[in-house]
């Protein structure tokens, strides 16, 4: 499940369209700790605006995921570890 869809209470395949459902990335943040290198998992309309808008703006547009990156920091560390199926 793609860490931005549920923060916005959004469905992944009425944004991505079925043929893109299935679309997973892991992506890493840079910027919200100065000691790790957190991950999120993205679908495709979330990677490319991850990508289009540049990490700062991305987390400045979706407060509420970067609010739970924030405090819930083991949860996106080493995440390809913790969901070996996404
Ligand atoms: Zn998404």
């Amino acid at each position: 499940m793609c860490d931005a869809c549920r923060s916005l209470n959004l469905n992944p395949e009425k944004i991505n369209g079925q043929d893109r459902a299935a679309y997973q990335k892991i992506s890493n943040i840079y910027g919200l700790s100065p000691t790790e290198t957190l991950q999120v998992s993205l679908c495709y309309f979330h990677d490319v605006e991850l990508f289009t808008l540049g990490e700062k703006r991305f987390m400045e547009k979706l407060q509420d995921l970067k609010r739970d990156i924030m405090y819930n920091k083991s949860k996106y560390t080493n995440i390809r570890h913790n969901r070996p199926n996404q």
